[in-house]
């Protein structure tokens, strides 16, 4: 079923999903149900699964010179996706990027995932590789969340990219994209990143996802100045509970984003790894009352694979 269906049928009422990324390459899909499990009792309508594009590593060669590799760390996006629908009878939301892949195996995954009977994307542009300074596209593929967004609004109009061929099953994908409350870090003013985002919402995105947030008032904020520019889909906000001290450092510097005064004093105060977690925690539930009371349509956890914290969140508040 399609995010916005999901949303009609909780009649105002908010709905709890999560996010996963894909287990590191080499370990078992067991990794995927062990996060999973323990957040069913929360009834998640749907569970998005991230993608990573490929990065470069140096492998030293015989003669002793160094030889640059591509790989992919986290592979299996699709196929966690299926597994999830297969066990858990949910909807599973592959994020489709642009960085790491060609225009025609964005085309082939988008094929992959109508016969899998998946509804929703989110499209994303995707991270930059670690080893360049920015985000460099895939020769042959899409550079920015609008391109790959066209791609996926031709793909349901039935137009590929090279045939003209009959068509007798359409795709439906119902399509997501990021917002940011606190300004993409290289959009040069919040002004131009909305500009971007009206965008996408006008091509035909149908749900934004918002990154994580710490301070309501932003997204509050947000909401409002989407609203006034005429951007009126469901709002999903993004939330991530600290769980260790050095986030308060990695959180602001991977993620663009501030952390609250009172919450950063309160971790530092904390005397051991498990005060800073219930710190983290006992700010989550308050944040998520909050944003219940503001009547968000859901709660999106981004677990990292670790259900624990969410799990002590979502059953404070659901
Ligand atoms: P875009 O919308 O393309 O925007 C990128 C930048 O370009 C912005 O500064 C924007 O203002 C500007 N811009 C947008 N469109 C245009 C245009 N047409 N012309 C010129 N400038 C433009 N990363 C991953 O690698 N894998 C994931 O699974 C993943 N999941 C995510 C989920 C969520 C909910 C969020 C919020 C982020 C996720 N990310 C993921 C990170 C995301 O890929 C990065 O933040 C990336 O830097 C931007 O992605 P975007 O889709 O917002 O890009």
């Amino acid at each position: 079923m399609k995010i916005t269906d999901h949303i009609k049928n909780a009649k105002g009422k908010t709905l709890f999903s999560f996010e996963l990324l894909p287990p590191m390459k080499g370990q078992s899909i067991q990794w995927i149900y062990d996060a999973i499990d323990p957040l069913m009792e929360f009834k998640p309508p749907f569970i998005d699964v991230t993608s990573l594009r490929e990065d470069y590593i140096y492998k030293q060669k015989d003669n002793g010179l160094l030889e640059k590799v591509s790989y992919r760390k986290r592979p299996g996006t699709i196929a966690i996706c299926a597994a999830i629908i297969n066990k858990y009878g949910v909807d599973a939301v592959p994020h489709l990027i642009c960085g790491g892949f060609t225009k025609e195996e964005t085309e082939n995954a988008l094929i992959d995932l109508q016969f899998l009977g998946i509804d929703n994307v989110l499209v994303l542009r995707g991270d930059a590789r670690k080893a360049d300074s920015g985000f460099v596209p895939t020769p042959g593929g899409h550079h920015y969340a609008t391109d790959l967004l066209q791609h996926v609004k031709n793909h349901n109009a039935g137009k590929f990219l090279h045939e003209d061929i009959e068509i007798s099953a359409k795709s439906d994908f119902c399509i997501g994209v990021a917002g940011y409350p606190e300004k993409h870090f290289e959009a040069p003013n919040l002004k131009t990143d909305f500009k971007y985002l009206k965008m996408k919402v006008d091509m035909g995105a149908e749900f934004i996802v918002t990154q994580m947030f710490f301070d309501n008032q932003k997204y509050f904020d947000f909401v409002k100045k989407c609203r006034e520019n005429d951007i009126n889909v469901p709002i999903i906000p993004g939330l991530k509970p600290i769980s260790a001290i050095g986030q308060l450092v990695a959180l602001p510097k991977i993620f663009h984003i501030d952390l609250p005064e009172d919450l950063s004093e309160a971790i530092q105060d904390c005397k051991n790894p498990k005060d800073v977690k219930q710190v983290g925690t006992e700010f989550m539930i308050q944040q998520c009352k909050e944003l219940m009371d503001f009547g968000v349509p859901v709660l999106h956890f981004y677990t990292m694979g670790k259900p624990e914290q969410t799990y002590n969140i979502a059953k404070a508040i659901f």
